[in-house]
């Protein structure tokens, strides 16, 4: 993965400030590998878009690639010789907000690998947290991963810092996960996922009885985030999506992430084959359909094996397996119909609503304008009592070709993109 001369420059910026104040003073063997991509660079700042028309910039910091676990799918796992690298929860601290007094970055992500107790890697988590909040009274975002295995009140203390609260489960139950994380325990992960919740959870009650936000301590109000590696294992995307729907159906997950699995050189997995990203994509679709889209999990059509199909998007499989519920009329149809349209959202159901009243909709280029993919949506409307496109030519349109990931030759990687979720 290259990067750009102007990251570089930051980074390097950034580096400098984690090793020490004073000038000419070299890093502490600790970090002299810390620019090295070949040891997951642990700074990275990414730009998002919470929201449409909103952006907001993340530090993404990892604050070890040490690791004592030896998960088989990890680039960082123990056993895989790789520069280590290391900041101190002050190093940090010092980074991020250089990085953020110079306009690069508005919140922080904090990820890192376990190397010894979990407890005390969390005792770092929290320092961190604290010295930004308590010390340098930043009010900003900031999400950080949960090391599982800290005590109750660890996982308090850090959720009371937190915007927001991820935890790594990998796997969606505890069988899969023994084969590719042997030390790792789905049953811990999930308790203290609980811990999480039940914290959030009360935080929102109390903010919605009218107790006014704390900006230093948010309790974790902003959700959690779950995440699954996809393929390491043979678990398919119906029991994944199985255990993503039953742990959000207990409030406070915000949403999922899935990373594609990809064989990492010198790990136990080495040979097996990558996971197509298209697959990861069908299940961000899924998922934003159960969140979004008032979709129920038994609604989701799966292929035999259990799996999301590759060649069409999960909204687009529910429609073509449902042709008694379409077409759908534009001038009567109630928002939640529409939404059930491929290439209507949300926002174009509720502009097609208010759109309607007047006389504007008339044809497909007119639907376009309010925001509806017409080439997904056209084989599923009529407009007028006038059908504008047959259902088949939804299926015909081939949107990706699947096979072309699927039956890509072996590449192995020296890191994944998994490292920062
Ligand atoms: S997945 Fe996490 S715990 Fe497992 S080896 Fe990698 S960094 Fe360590």
């Amino acid at each position: 993965m290259s990067r750009s001369p102007e990251l570089e420059r930051k980074l390097a910026i950034l580096m400098s400030l984690a090793a020490d104040d004073r000038e000419g003073v070299p890093p502490p063997p600790r970090l002299r590998y810390a620019a090295d991509v070949g040891a997951l660079g642990p700074i990275n700042i990414r730009h998002l878009r919470p929201a449409p028309g909103m952006r907001m910039s993340l530090l993404r910091i990892l604050m070890t690639n040490a690791c004592s676990y030896n998960c088989h799918y990890c680039p960082m796992r123990r056993d895989r010789n790789i520069p280590r690298t290391l900041l101190k929860p002050e190093e940090l601290v010092r980074i991020f907000l250089g990085a953020r007094q110079r306009g690069w970055c508005e919140g922080l992500f904090v990820t890192t690998g376990i190397p010894g107790r979990p407890v005390k890697v969390m005792d770092d988590l929290i320092t961190a947290l604290e010295l930004l909040r308590e010390r340098h009274r930043f009010g900003g975002y900031i999400h950080v991963k949960l090391v599982p295995g800290g005590e109750p009140s660890q996982i308090e203390r850090l959720t009371q810092l937190a915007s927001r609260v991820s935890v790594n489960l990998e796997a969606p139950c505890g069988a899969s996960l023994a084969q590719i994380a042997p030390e790792k325990s789905f049953g811990t992960t999930v308790s203290d996922l609980e811990l999480v919740r039940a914290q959030l959870l009360g935080e929102r009650a109390e903010r919605a009885a009218g107790r006014p936000r704390d900006a230093l301590h948010p309790g974790g109000a902003s959700g959690m985030t779950i995440q699954f590696v996809v393929g390491a294992t043979t678990d398919t995307d119906r029991s994944i999506l199985d255990t993503v729907s039953r742990l959000s159906a207990g409030g406070g997950i915000h949403h999922a992430h899935f990373s594609a699995f990809r064989p990492i050189a010198d790990t136990p997995l080495q040979g097996a084959p990558a996971t197509p990203a298209l697959r990861e994509h069908r299940l961000y679709q899924a998922d934003h359909l159960l969140r979004g889209y008032g979709f129920g999990p038994e609604e989701v059509v799966f292929e035999p094996g259990g799996n999301l199909p590759l060649a069409l998007d999960p909204k687009s499989a529910w429609a073509l397996a449902h042709p008694e519920r379409f077409p759908v009329e534009i001038g009567k149809a109630s928002p939640e119909e529409l939404m059930r349209v491929p290439g209507i959202g949300p926002v174009s159901a509720r502009r097609i609503a208010v759109e309607r009243r007047g006389t504007s909709l008339r044809t497909l280029a007119d639907l376009r304008k309010i925001g509806v993919v017409t080439t997904r949506a056209a084989g599923f409307l009529t407009l007028g009592g006038r059908r504008l496109q047959t259902s088949r030519w939804t299926q015909q349109l081939g949107f990706w070709g699947p096979e072309e990931e699927v039956g890509a030759h072996h590449m192995v990687y020296q890191v994944s993109p998994g490292t920062f979720r």
